[in-house]
């Protein structure tokens, strides 16, 4: 079965078309158009619009409705971007396949499979396509997915049953050939599939939504307030009207949702550019919390490319061929390639002429060992495991004394974080037709030595080790491998340099008390089992500790379902595991999990200064609006001015701080606390603090200006001006860096690109005679726009210091205390 070729592969794909389903989660683009047009934003601006027809002035209106335009575009422009992003996260993470090409197997994307094709599956995947069946070894599949019933289903060569698509491999490998690819399969006919990326509300877009709907209230009974006022005082309703509009567009809360929106979908894109694709929103934000990581030894923290290292030989000098005899045909697993590989060197056959596979055994997580059964030519039987040492001295029934040799032998290999196997072989008369045990324990074999195998660490993971430790998240190993290769493994990464290494067996017999008092110290786990994996991270969770978890196996989805954070390994991870997973490593590698959780903290705290930038703009602004009214003059605040501003506002918070960089502490501070909200009492009467004091340079302004005589339209440019300025400063104090001089010399374009077209777009209001027209300005005096510039950015420097020293007093206070105890 040798497969198709690349060649007549290619040319079917083109015949026959992808293995994939019509796509129904994709967004088209003109239902982006349709949400944005529903938007309250674009109607008030519309009714505004009517309104100035009404007042019989179709220049203003003209102009709304251009600015409309204008709105549109930003917003389309936007959520594009964010839709792009999870467009590329889909495609990162569609499902892939093994199959046979030109002879060789190798990794296809799975809507590359064409009928003919020879796949193969194995414990833990989706089948890509329907196949029957050509070989295989106690292949078990579960489609519940098309028949509703969760029980595994027997697939055996020459069956009649076919494996159908998107159904699940519980049990056993082996391959198939295609017979229908997308549409024409079972699945397909019936329409249902399994979605990639989950779209689910995160605690922040809750708790956003409790903020959304307090703030829509409060604006709604300021502008009703407005109207009111304004009505009663002057008699003039319609302009009224329009007055309680321009307060409303300022003041819908509508940036809050999508801040989160944009910021998560361009964090995962960002995640996903580091080798983290996220499946589920929430883990973003999960990250920044996490408090324990839980980490697998073996392709995590290590290289996954073993090589025999020594040979322990009982002196039968076929320590090596009888490996290559326990290795299943076309495997992948880096254990198997080492041995067929050093048995190649050594001239060994890995399928001796006439031989032939009767049975196979395959690992499983209970009997850590992988036994065949060979037929030989003259009516024999070979049965060749390797495995655990333990369990392979456990098939061969050693002795004790041969137990302790053997724990010696061992000892010197593991020291050096060798991964240790043990071979075993027996003989036995019988035909191709001879019943065999049910289980490998059945058997009673010879042992024929050790096999170390070298699986050095990854680059730069004692660094990554060192990082999470440093942002108060303790790092701990769970492995089925060897307590000693364990123990020396975390050694080198600089987990853990105790002696002490706990066994799956110990946790067994404890209970959950015994359990979370070795949970506070243990940092070393081995021979641990996905069950074992699934009881310490429930029992972590209890102690109220933010869990991540890495697993790749079929059994570890409950683990990984269990954990705050569930990790797979895209790379060698089984499906089951990817799709329990909340993120997946595209490269496997432990370094990018450590790149995970800063971006992950990174990108809350960017979405935490928006909320509060957001939060503080809004207060001038509303000042504003309200100002005139107080002061018996006209109204300063016209529906085109508050485009001007949600024109800043909107890039200004979801370009510029999305993209701020984070601070020198990020991976130096504690966790954030599980239970902290975004907006509790203290930020959110800090950033109205800000508000209110940008407020009163308006205030300033406006007063000035008054007293100075200057006319209306002047005073209006002036209020106007302080009120762009300090807008400008409240960005630039929200950014990271944590001082305005930092914050300053910290790269980021897209705050100047803000800060210059605004800063244009101002002086053409005010200062070009038809734009100032637009705006109903007049260019002031110079020493006049010299106070409306000045006293902002003199507000800013002051709330700075002000910032600079109270973090300052905090520091000493905390240091005092520190070196008090
Ligand atoms: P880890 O948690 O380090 O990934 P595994 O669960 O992959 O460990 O493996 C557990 C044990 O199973 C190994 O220590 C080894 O004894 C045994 N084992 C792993 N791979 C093979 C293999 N290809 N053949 C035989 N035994 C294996
Ligand atoms: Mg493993």
């Amino acid at each position: 079965m040798p497969g198709l070729t690349t060649n007549e592969a290619t040319a079917r794909l083109q015949r026959d078309g992808p293995n994939a389903l019509p796509e129904s989660g994709r967004k088209r683009r003109w239902a982006i158009l349709f949400d944005v047009l529903r938007e309250p934003m674009l109607l008030l601006l519309a009714a505004a619009a009517g309104i100035y027809m009404l007042l019989g002035d179709p220049q203003e209106a003209s102009l709304l409705l251009a600015s409309v335009g204008l709105v549109i575009g930003l917003t389309v422009y936007q959520e594009y971007k964010s839709e792009r992003a999870l467009q590329a996260l889909r495609d990162l993470s569609s499902p892939r396949a093994h199959v046979l090409r030109d002879g060789v197997a190798c990794v296809v994307p799975a809507r590359e499979l064409v009928v003919g094709d020879v796949i193969l599956v194995a414990e833990g995947d989706r089948v890509p396509a329907d196949a029957r069946v050509l070989e295989g070894a106690d292949l078990h599949v579960d489609e519940s997915l098309l028949t509703g019933e969760s029980v595994a289903v027997a697939r055996p060569a020459g069956g009649d049953g076919l494996l159908h698509a998107s159904t699940l491999v519980v049990r056993g490998r082996g391959s198939a050939e295609v017979v229908a690819t997308g549409a024409q399969t079972a699945v397909g006919r019936i329409g249902t599939t399994l979605s990639t990326l989950q779209v689910e509300r995160t605690p922040l877009q809750r708790e956003m939504r409790r903020t959304v709907a307090v703030f829509a209230l409060l604006s709604l009974a300021t502008c009703v307030l407005m109207v009111v006022l304004y009505g009663l005082l002057r008699g003039d309703w319609l302009g009224a009207v329009l007055s309680g509009i321009t307060l409303a567009m300022a003041n819908i809360p509508e940036e809050f949702p999508v801040v989160l929106t944009v910021f998560l979908a361009l964090g995962a894109w960002r995640m996903a550019k580091h080798n983290a694709l996220v499946r589920r929103a929430p883990a973003i934000e999960a990250l920044g919390a996490i408090t324990v990581l839980c980490t697998d030894k073996t392709g995590t923290l290590t290289e996954n490319r073993m090589a025999v290292a020594e040979l322990d030989d009982t002196g039968t000098g076929q320590l090596i061929a009888t490996a290559a005899l326990a290795c299943p045909p076309m495997s992948h697993d880096p254990v198997d390639r080492a041995v067929l590989d050093a048995a190649q060197r050594a001239g060994e056959a890995p399928e001796p002429a006439g031989w032939q596979r009767l049975r196979e055994y395959p690992l499983s997580s209970r009997l850590p060992a992988y036994v065949q059964v060979w037929h030989r030519d003259n009516d024999r039987l070979v049965v060749a495991a390797k495995g655990a040492p333990e369990t392979i001295a456990q098939l061969c029934g050693l002795d004790d004394a041969q137990l302790t040799d053997l724990h010696e032998r061992m000892e010197a290999m593991t020291q050096r974080g060798l991964r240790v196997l043990a071979t075993a072989v027996g003989e036995l008369p019988g035909s191709a037709t001879a019943e065999l045990p049910e289980e490998p324990t059945g058997f009673r074999l010879q042992w024929r030595g050790l096999i170390a195998f070298a699986d050095p660490l990854r680059d730069a993971v004692p660094e990554a080790v060192a990082e999470a430790q440093t942002a108060g998240v303790r790092v701990v190993m769970m492995t089925g491998d060897h307590a000693g290769t364990a123990r020396a493994i975390a050694a080198q990464a600089g987990i853990s340099h105790q002696a002490d290494v706990v066994h799956g067996a110990d946790v067994d017999g404890w209970d959950d008390s015994a359990l979370a008092q070795h949970l506070g110290t243990t940092a070393v786990f081995a021979r641990v089992r996905p069950e074992h994996k699934l009881r310490l991270v429930q029992a972590l969770k209890q102690r109220g500790e933010v869990v991540a978890m890495t697993g790749d196996g079929v059994n570890d989805a409950p683990a990984l379902m269990a954990a705050h954070v569930g990790i797979a390994m895209g790379g060698r991870g089984t499906d089951v595991a990817r799709e329990a997973a909340s993120i997946v490593l595209l490269d496997d590698n432990f370094v990018s999990v450590v790149r995970a959780i800063r971006l992950g903290r990174s990108i809350y705290d960017n979405i935490a200064r928006a909320v509060r930038y957001i939060l503080a703009v809004h207060v001038p602004i509303t000042g504003l609006a309200l100002l005139p009214l107080l002061a018996g003059s006209p109204p300063v605040l016209l529906p085109l001015h508050v485009v001007f501003l949600e024109l800043i506002i909107d890039p200004a918070c979801s370009i510029v701080l999305e993209r701020e960089p984070p601070t020198n502490d990020l991976m130096r501070r504690a966790p954030r606390p599980p239970g902290q909200r975004l907006l509790d009492r203290i930020t959110l009467l800090h950033a109205l603090g800000r508000g209110v004091v940008m407020l009163a340079t308006v205030v300033a302004t406006y007063t000035i200006a008054v007293r100075a005589g200057a006319p209306h339209p002047q005073v209006s440019a002036l209020a106007f001006t302080s009120l762009v300025v300090g807008n400008l400063g409240l960005i630039l104090l929200h950014r990271s860096g944590g001082s305005l001089w930092r914050a300053l010399r910290i790269p980021n374009a897209a705050f100047w690109i803000v800060v210059g077209a605004t800063s244009t777009l101002l002086a053409a209001a005010i200062l070009h005679p038809v734009v100032a027209g637009w705006f109903r300005f007049a260019p002031p005096g110079g020493d006049l726009l010299a106070v409306a510039v000045a006293l902002p950015m003199m507000a800013v420097v002051a709330m700075d210091v002000l910032q600079q020293w109270t973090t300052r007093r905090k520091t000493t206070a905390m240091s005092v205390d520190a070196g008090a105890t």
